[in-house]
């Protein structure tokens, strides 16, 4: 049945370390559902919950803004893709 689960076990960092809110200054805790080139994380590979998801879609955007989180990050930069096997 989970023959084709790569990930790890589903849930929810946030939840587990109880955050009830994100902070976009919180660049450590947006980096969980980022990916090395700085793309938000979908919910499927991250396991995180629908309300922390949102906030963190809101934070990540609002640090975007102000600059703490790039948009895009260039090939090169790029160091190990852990999540390419997924899929
Ligand atoms: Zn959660």
């Amino acid at each position: 049945m989970s023959e084709k689960r790569k990930y790890k076990k589903r849930y929810c960092k946030y939840c587990e370390a109880k955050v009830d809110y994100i902070d976009y200054k919180d660049v450590a805790s947006l980096k969980y559902s980022l990916s090395e080139r700085y793309k938000i994380m979908p919910r499927r590979l991250t396991g995180n919950c629908k309300r922390h998801q949102d906030m963190v879609t809101i934070a990540i955007k609002q640090a975007r803004a102000a600059a703490l989180v790039p948009y895009t990050v260039s090939r090169k930069v790029v160091a190990g893709a852990p999540f390419e096997e997924i899929r």
